[in-house]
């Protein structure tokens, strides 16, 4: 499909397949997180359920995209930067949720340290923010 989804794939070890060109191309298109639903509306009827749903295990496996947790409870995903990798993700950013548009961002702000109560171990950590988007707060942007 396109040479920069097929040198992504390459790049994590991932074999080029259509459904995995035609997902991670329409994550190149958008620049924010992304749902089941949302892939499963804007992707070829052809691809099942299942096989989105193995596409996005296996994208998150390698390293090229991370979850992203809603409000909504809804689990989307997003594009990994250069610093993850098939054996690690590194990233703990900020996600900003608009109540507006719905679309959900990361940004490249990192997670302030929280130091937690003695015999709290961390583990994860997520951090969404929800608010007005740039686009949605003011359209002369
Ligand atoms: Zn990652
Ligand atoms: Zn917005
Ligand atoms: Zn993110």
């Amino acid at each position: 499909m396109s040479q920069v989804t097929d040198q992504l794939l390459k790049t994590f070890n991932l074999r080029s397949t259509p459904t995995r060109q035609e997902i991670l191309h329409l994550f190149l298109r958008k620049d924010y997180a992304l749902s089941h639903s949302d892939i499963e509306s804007e992707i070829a009827e052809d691809i099942d359920r299942v096989t989105v749903y193995r596409t996005l295990k296996t994208f998150h496996d390698h390293g090229l995209m991370h979850k992203v947790l809603d409000d909504g409870g809804a689990l989307k995903y997003a594009l990994c930067t250069d610093a993850c990798s098939a054996t690690e993700h590194r990233h703990e950013h900020v996600h900003f949720k608009c109540s507006v548009c719905g679309q959900t961002n990361c940004l490249e702000i990192g997670i302030p340290h929280i130091k937690l109560p003695p015999g709290y171990a961390a583990g994860e950590m997520n951090l969404l923010i929800q608010g007005v988007c740039p686009g949605c707060s003011n359209q002369h942007v």
